[in-house]
C-alpha cells in the first residue's frame, strides 16, 4: 500500500462519542464498580454497521452484553439474534424478538434445549459434529443447519482457540450426513476472531472459507447462508475504520470471493456494544514493594473475576480516566481487589498513571459495554458482581 492508498482511510477513522456516558460516569456516585450503558449508542453502532452491511441480516451476539435495554434497543431497530442457549433465546424472546429472527449458534447445545427451541419456532442451527447432527435430527427434525468451519491463521487481538468448527475438508462429509437425516444444510460459518481491526486483515480466512463454500456447491449442496460471525472492533486506542467503513470493507472482501451469496448474515457483539459502555470503578490502594521502587502498584475495586476478564494476557487494554488525568504520570502495574494472584491486569506492558493518584480516587474505564458484566463471578471473596445501569 502506498500512501494515496491509505489517505482517504484515514478520513474514516473512527472516533468514540461517549462524552455522555464519561459526564454520567464522572458526576454520579457509585457504592460499587458499575456499568453504565447508553442505548444510543448501541443504536448508532447498529445502525453504522448496518448501512455498511447493506442486505445482510445481523444477529446480535447476545453474550456481548445481554442487559435487557440493549437487547430490548436492538429489537426496536430490526436486528437479529444468535443465541447460545435456551436462557439467551428466552431473554431476546421476552423483549420482543420473533423466533424468525433467532439463530442457535453454539456448536455444543444440550439436546431438551434444541427441543425446546424448536418448539418455540427456532430453524436455524449450527453444528460442527456428527453427534451434535444427531441431536438436532432427533430434537429439530427438517431443521435448518449451518456447518461451523474451523479457521487457521488470524490476526485478532482476540483469537478464538481450536475449540469451534470442524476442519475444512470434514464439512462436505457433514454437509452429507445432515442431508442423510433429514435435516438442511443451508450454509457455513466462521468466526475470524473478535476484535479484528481491519477489514484486510479477514483475507486469509475469507479465502480458506470460500474454498469449502465452492466446493460444497460444486457438490450439489445448495447452500444459500454465509454466516460471516463476528470480529467487528471496537475503539481500545488503535486507529478502526468508522463502522459503516468497517462493515462495507468486508463485504467487498466476501463479495470477491465469494460472488453473488442469496443470504449473509453477521454476528456481531463487541462492535455493537463495546463502546456504549463505561465503568466506573475505585482506586483501593496504591503501594511500592520498597522505598526505592520506582513502580507503583495500583489495586481496583473491580479484577478479573468481576468484570475484567478479556485483560487475560493482556489481549484487550482498556484506557483509563481519573481526575488527576493533568498530573505528571509514571509506570503503574495495575490489579483487582481479588486474594487471587492471577488477579492483575496488566503487569508485562504496564500502564501509565497520575503520580497523585491514591486511595478513593475515582476510576474510569472505557469502551467496557462488551464481554464485562457477562464475566462478573457471583461473589468471589465476597466481591458484588459488576452492576449495570442504562442511561
Ligand atoms: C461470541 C460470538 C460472536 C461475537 O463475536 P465478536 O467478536 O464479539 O463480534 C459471534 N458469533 C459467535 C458464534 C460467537 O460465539
Amino acid at each position: 500500500m502506498n500512501a494515496i492508498v491509505s489517505a482517504p482511510a484515514r478520513a474514516e477513522t473512527h472516533i468514540p462519542r461517549d462524552a455522555k456516558l464519561e459526564a454520567y460516569a464522572r458526576t454520579t456516585v457509585f457504592d460499587r464498580p458499575t456499568l453504565i450503558i447508553d442505548t444510543d449508542l448501541v443504536r448508532e453502532q447498529y445502525r453504522g454497521l448496518k448501512a455498511g452491511l447493506g442486505d445482510a441480516m445481523l444477529h446480535y451476539a447476545v453474550k456481548a452484553n445481554p442487559h435487557p435495554k440493549v437487547i430490548e434497543t436492538l429489537v426496536a431497530e430490526g436486528c437479529h439474534f444468535d443465541a447460545a442457549s435456551r436462557g439467551e433465546i428466552e431473554l431476546v424472546l421476552e423483549q420482543g424478538a420473533k423466533p424468525e429472527a433467532v439463530s442457535f449458534g453454539n456448536t455444543i447445545k444440550r439436546g431438551a434445549d434444541i427441543k425446546w427451541a424448536f418448539e418455540n419456532g427456532i430453524s436455524l442451527f449450527a453444528a460442527d459434529s456428527e453427534e451434535e447432527l444427531h441431536k438436532l435430527a432427533a430434537n429439530a427434525p427438517a431443521a435448518q443447519v449451518y456447518i461451523r468451519l474451523l479457521v487457521g491463521s488470524t490476526e485478532a487481538d482476540w483469537p478464538l482457540s481450536r475449540k469451534f468448527g470442524c476442519a475444512p475438508d470434514y464439512a462436505l462429509p457433514l454437509m452429507d450426513l445432515a442431508v442423510r437425516l433429514g435435516l438442511r444444510p443451508v450454509g457455513i460459518s466462521f468466526h475470524v476472531g473478535s476484535q479484528t481491526r481491519h477489514p484486510e486483515m479477514w483475507r486469509g480466512t475469507l479465502d480458506s472459507v470460500a474454498e469449502v463454500w465452492h466446493a460444497a456447491r460444486k457438490a450439489g449442496f445448495m447452500l444459500s447462508l454465509l454466516n460471516i460471525g463476528g470480529g467487528f472492533p471496537a475503539f481500545y486506542g488503535e486507529d478502526i475504520p468508522t463502522p459503516a467503513a468497517y462493515a462495507a470493507g468486508v463485504l467487498a472482501e466476501v463479495a470477491e470471493r465469494f460472488g453473488d451469496v442469496p443470504r449473509i448474515m453477521a454476528e456481531p457483539g463487541r462492535g455493537l456494544v463495546a463502546e456504549a459502555g463505561m465503568i466506573a470503578a475505585e482506586v483501593l490502594l496504591v503501594s511500592r514493594k520498597s522505598e526505592a521502587d520506582l513502580v507503583r502498584w495500583v489495586y481496583l475495586d473491580i479484577g478479573k473475576f468481576s468484570g475484567l476478564a478479556e485483560t487475560m494476557d493482556e489481549a484487550i487494554r482498556y484506557q483509563f480516566i481519573t481526575e488527576r488525568d493533568d498530573e505528571e504520570q509514571g509506570a503503574c502495574i495495575l490489579a483487582g481487589p481479588s486474594c487471587d494472584s492471577a488477579d492483575v491486569l496488566y503487569e508485562k506492558r504496564m500502564v501509565y498513571l497520575p503520580m497523585g493518584l491514591r486511595a478513593g480516587d475515582k476510576f474510569i474505564i472505557r469502551a467496557t459495554g462488551a464481554y464485562t458484566s457477562t464475566y462478573s463471578s457471583v461473589g468471589f471473596n465476597g466481591f458484588p458482581p459488576l452492576d449495570v445501569v442504562a442511561i
